[in-house]
């Protein structure tokens, strides 16, 4: 269930129906000026919406004042244990402080921060983390660590609201996907209050890309998540700001720049795909615009399933094709593959987003294309669109068999009888 409240973190508003923000954090020493904002413009370029950045010392906050000024997309003070530098970051005009009560020297610090947080109209992140939850909640930690997440997030949200402060958005942090998943459910249902996701220390980039799309994607697909941060160990922050962007892309929840489709590859493959894709997506790097763009590693399935890419191509050993939404462009050799594509995509721009169509090299196209086309090969794609169809018929007769079967009532079925191959009935 998506929040019902919002909050404004600058000018980026979090929760309540906004689209999910992307958020991630600086690895520079945050008092080192020129590389932290070197990095936050890295960061905002790759399309990030908020930057967090640690403040563990004195110089930090005192860095903030710049940082807030300068940044071109709001900041959040990362605050551990020490109630005043939240209270300096806040100051310092700090978009958002991010701190975990739990961890901040009691209720009375806390009273102190949402009482600066209130006058100053500065939201705060509050939260848990699995790895340092209360005393009290450790048996319970023991038994159901999913409870025990909750539970100290919940008891957070009841000391914010005690202290009539409700500017804020809450996160629970595990490093485990499952607790991840099932603890946000929980809290989703139980609190109106923004949310924000991560999984904790999810892993390098290739390991914690995937621990992240599956549990923030699963959460997301939900509707659950308000702002998503991916955990990377990795110097370069914008890395987790381009996985973040995949996932949201993936789920159609936000557009941002190209969408790149391309085949798995299998044994009918003639070029070399990998070379091909790898360089088409880095220079669709340089378009802002969600142009669908697919590379199909051959012709043997015709080009209908790209039907609703923009641009592709498909190649075999010496020739290969451009195409738009289905249909061939030209034919070109499998070597200009790549910079043909890139020209037909920037005349595409250059007329107005509209497809310029050379009648005598798509008639060429078409003609190698039906030399190439074999439709009585099984390939992967075929494969699996005549299993989704056997599934689509499967659920059909099914549905008409229980409408067959519903006045009956005290009729009864002998299983082997089943006309549906691998069903069961329910005979109640
Ligand atoms: S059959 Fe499908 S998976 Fe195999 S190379 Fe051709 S398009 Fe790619």
């Amino acid at each position: 269930m998506a929040s019902k409240n919002q909050i404004m973190l600058g000018t980026v508003p979090i929760g309540g129906g906004a689209p999910v923000a992307v958020q991630t954090m600086t690895k520079t020493e945050t008092a080192n000026l020129s590389a932290t904002m070197a990095q936050i413009h890295t960061v905002a370029e790759a399309g990030a919406d908020i930057v967090r950045v640690a403040v563990p010392r004195e110089q930090d906050a005192e860095a903030l004042k710049t940082i807030v000024a300068q940044s071109p997309i709001p900041v959040i003070a990362d605050i551990h244990f020490n109630h005043t530098l939240a209270l300096k970051a806040i100051s310092a005009g700090a978009h958002c402080v991010r701190l975990n009560p739990g961890n901040i020297g009691g209720p009375e610090k806390v009273a102190e921060v949402t009482a600066l947080a209130e006058l100053t109209g500065t939201p705060l992140r509050v939260g848990v983390n699995s790895g340092s939850l209360p005393k009290h909640l450790r048996q319970l930690e023991y038994d159901n660590p999913v409870e025990a997440l909750v539970t100290a997030a919940i008891e957070t949200v009841e000391l914010m609201e005690s202290l009539n402060f409700k500017n804020f958005k809450v996160s629970m942090k595990s490093t485990s996907v499952p607790n991840t998943i099932a603890s946000n459910r929980l809290l989703a249902e139980r609190i109106p209050y923004p949310l924000h996701l991560g999984v904790t220390e999810a892993g390098t980039k290739w390991s914690g890309s995937l621990k992240s799309a599956v549990g923030l994607g699963t959460l997301l697909a939900d509707g659950i998540g308000d702002t998503i941060r991916i955990s990377l160990s990795t110097f370069h922050a914008e890395e987790e700001v381009k996985v973040a962007w995949e996932i949201l892309k993936a789920l159609k929840l936000r557009e941002k720049g190209p969408v790149l489709i391309a085949c798995p590859t299998c044994g009918r493959l003639q070029f070399d795909m990998d070379t091909v894709v790898a360089e088409v997506e880095q220079r669709l790097e340089a378009y802002d615009d969600p142009v669908e763009v697919s590379v199909l590693g051959c012709a043997v399935n015709g080009i209908g399933e790209a039907r609703h890419a923009d641009f592709g191509i498909t190649g075999a050993k010496d020739m290969g094709m451009i195409y738009s939404k289905g249909e061939p462009l030209k034919k070109v050799p499998t070597e200009q593959l790549v910079d043909e594509l890139f020209k037909e995509i920037d005349r595409y721009y250059a007329a107005g987003k509209t497809v310029e169509r050379d009648e005598q090299a798509a008639a060429e196209a078409r003609a190698w294309l039906a030399e190439n086309e074999d439709d009585t090969q099984m390939t992967p794609e075929r494969i699996a669109a005549l299993e989704a169809a056997a599934a689509e018929n499967d659920a059909a007769a099914e549905e008409v068999l229980e409408e067959m079967l519903e006045p009956v009532g005290s009729v009864t079925l002998d299983e082997d009888v089943s006309p549906v191959a691998g069903r069961r009935f329910n005979r109640g």
